[in-house]
C-alpha cells in the first residue's frame, strides 16, 4: 500500500514537487537493513536519537529516487501547445537534488535547461519537473544531463536542446578528494546548439556560467 503525503506543491521555482511518496512494505525492509547498518557501524540502535532512524531513512530514500516512479515524458506531454515561437526559450537556475550512484551521497546544484521550438512549446514548470524526475533516481550527473536532452529532444521534437549542470558534489567534498566549493559543469547539446557556435555562445552568455 502506497502512503503519499501532499506537501506544498509547487514551489515559485517552477514545479517541484515537493510529494513524500513511500511503499509501506518496501519501507519496513529498508527499515530492517537499516537497523542491521547501524549495529555494523558499532551503533546501539536502540539509544534515543537513533530509535526512529531507520524508519525515517528508509522513508527518505524512497522520496529521494521517486523519481523512478516518473514518467518525463509525460510531464512534457500534458502540457505540448502548437506555438509558432521559433525562438531560444530558456529556464535557468533550476535547483537541482541528486544522489551519486556511487557512493549514495548528494550532489546539489542547478540545471540550464534550452530549447529552439518548431511548432510546439511545453510548459516552463514542465521542464523543472523532468529535471527533477531523472534526478531523484541514483544517478551520475553525465548521464543526467544527456537524459534531460534525450527526453526534451524526443518528446517536443524541437530545432535544438541545451543543457547544462553545474553541481557539487558530496561524496568528493567529504571525502576530500576535491577542494570545497569545486563545481563540475557537464552539457550536452542537439540540432541548432551543436551546428551554430553563435547559438550556443549565446546561451551559454544568457545562463551566466564560465562554462566555455
Ligand atoms: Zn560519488
Amino acid at each position: 500500500m502506497d502512503s503519499i503525503n501532499f506537501g506544498m506543491g509547487e514551489n515559485q521555482n517552477g514545479g517541484y514537487d515537493r510529494i513524500d511518496r513511500w511503499n509501506d512494505e518496501i519501507t519496513a525492509k529498508l527499515t530492517e537493513h537499516y537497523t542491521a547498518i547501524l549495529h555494523l557501524l558499532g551503533e546501539d540502535g536502540r539509544r534515543e536519537g537513533l530509535k526512529e532512524t531507520p524508519a525515517r531513512v528508509a522513508k527518505s530514500l524512497q522520496f529521494l529516487t521517486q523519481g523512478y516512479g516518473t514518467d518525463p515524458a509525460d510531464i512534457l506531454k500534458s502540457a505540448m501547445f502548437q506555438e509558432d515561437y521559433e525562438e531560444m526559450v530558456i529556464v535557468k537556475d533550476i535547483e537541482l537534488f541528486s544522489m551519486c550512484e556511487h557512493h549514495l551521497l548528494p550532489f546539489i546544484g542547478k540545471a540550464h535547461v534550452a530549447y529552439i521550438p518548431d511548432g510546439r512549446i511545453t510548459g516552463l514548470s514542465k521542464i523543472a519537473r523532468v529535471v527533477e524526475a531523472y534526478a531523484r533516481r541514483l544517478q551520475v550527473q553525465e548521464r543526467l544531463t544527456v537524459q534531460i536532452r534525450d527526453c526534451i529532444q524526443d518528446t517536443l521534437k524541437p530545432l535544438g536542446v541545451a543543457v547544462v549542470i553545474e553541481a557539487l558534489h558530496l561524496c568528493m567534498v567529504m571525502r576530500g578528494v576535491q577542494k570545497q566549493h569545486s563545481v563540475t559543469t557537464t552539457s550536452a547539446f542537439t540540432g541548432g546548439f551543436m551546428k551554430s557556435e553563435k547559438t550556443r555562445e549565446e546561451f551559454i552568455h544568457l545562463i551566466g556560467t564560465t562554462l566555455r
